[in-house]
């Protein structure tokens, strides 16, 4: 406190902020944008475009003329002028690919998750969370005034604890699928197993799982069988294996009716713009015509963990299209990925408080479309440049 700078005048108000920048720079932990060129620089193995759709003729000329049809923007909430033809369409074709009666969708997933979680706890109710769920449910949590336990990450006898233990008499468990530092799916079905046992309903982040996970790619909530129960409502982001920008909720029409109802991220934002929903489905109907394409981008992610597990890293199983590898520091970890960078290859870093936990990692995720000999360079470069 002491040391604190002091302000040097009546309106240098933020002063302060130099002192929180000053430690975070000394942890190894200030984060730069990196801003990227219409060429690629870099091989990229950093981006969540898990099916390589984002720029796949069909999505791109569907948001091309979306946008001439449209123009840029939705023009208002979802419930006023913001629901256009297109939005009604991706919400249609979403449901039935997933097995759900219904969809909404949001403007990003982050808001999905914020209108979900926020309609389905309220004060006096209790939120069972996977230790590791991600910001966007947190912050979900937090507006809905609800009571949270946090339960042992993937662990379903920690979440029956949980609810056992529980006074309160409404539950819900909220779990990602596939969690995205580490990429290792979760036993949905023994999940669920627990909630039904202890009158919970469960909420799934399928952000990372849909599109890659299953037969079909149609979501690790569906692969699991979960699909269309009604107890079970679903989380997901148009932004990774569909290309696109934007969130949906999905699951029972009552739930979905409800979100649409009240969830304040839905009724207070502009809905997501013509050009984005267009690109999204016009994705998901590739999804839908090529199911080879989540076979490749799990075949890919298998590649790279067993090589980098093989040469001795500390790498993760690829369950779906997520490997991470663990670096000794978070200065070396976003030096190394920085290495790679300048090698010609992307990769992503992640650093306290985006870590479930104290390590620092990158992060290498599956594509489609990457090529035997790009993945052979990936694996050279990580290695190339390996801290430990
Ligand atoms: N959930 C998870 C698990 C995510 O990884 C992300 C994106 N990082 C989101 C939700 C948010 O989705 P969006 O980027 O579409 O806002």
């Amino acid at each position: 406190m002491g040391t604190e700078r002091q302000p040097r005048g009546p309106h240098d108000v933020f002063a302060w902020i130099d002192d929180s920048t000053r430690r975070r720079d000394r942890a190894g932990l200030t984060r730069r944008l990196q801003v990227r060129g219409a060429r690629p620089q870099a091989i990229d193995f950093g981006g969540n475009d898990y099916l390589g759709l984002t720029r796949h003729p069909d999505v791109v000329r569907a948001v091309a003329d979306a946008a001439l049809t449209w123009g840029a923007g939705s023009t208002g909430s979802r419930l006023a002028t913001g629901t256009t033809e297109l939005h009604a369409e991706l919400e249609r074709e979403l449901a039935e690919f997933a097995g759900a009666e219904a969809a909404l969708v949001f403007s990003s997933g982050y808001l999905a998750n914020l209108g979900a979680v926020t309609v389905l706890a309220r004060p006096g109710s209790l939120i069972a969370s996977d230790a590791f769920n991600h910001a966007s449910l947190i912050d979900g949590y937090r507006l809905s005034g609800a009571d949270v336990v946090d339960t042992e990450h993937g662990a379903p006898r920690a979440l029956e604890r949980v609810l056992a233990a529980r006074e309160q008499h409404r539950a819900v468990a909220v779990t990602e699928s596939v969690f995205s530092v580490d990429g290792d799916l979760v036993d949905l079905r023994a999940v669920l197993d627990v909630c039904r046992r202890h009158g919970a309903g469960l909420l799934v982040d399928d952000a990372h799982g849909f599109g890659v996970v299953g037969e079909r790619g149609e979501g690790a909530v569906a692969a699991a069988g979960l699909a269309g129960r009604p107890d079970v409502v679903t989380t997901l982001t148009l932004s990774k294996s569909l290309g696109a920008q934007g969130g949906a909720v999905i699951g029972p029409r009552r739930v979905i009716e409800h979100v649409m109802n009240t969830a304040r991220s839905f009724l207070f934002d502009t809905g997501l713009a013509p050009a984005a929903a267009a690109g999204a489905l016009a994705a998901l109907r590739v999804l839908r015509d090529e199911p080879d394409r989540p076979a490749r981008t799990r075949a890919v992610a298998v590649a790279l963990a067993e090589r980098l597990a093989a040469a001795g890293l500390p790498a993760t199983e690829a369950q779906a299209a997520v490997v991470s590898v663990r670096g000794p520091s978070a200065a070396q970890t976003a030096q190394w990925a920085q290495d790679c960078l300048a090698d010609g290859l992307k990769v992503a870093c992640f650093r306290p408080p985006s870590v479930p936990d104290r390590f620092s990692r990158i992060r290498l995720t599956s594509r489609a479309d990457l090529t035997d000999a790009e993945i052979d360079r990936a694996i050279r470069v990580v290695l190339e440049h390996s801290p430990w």
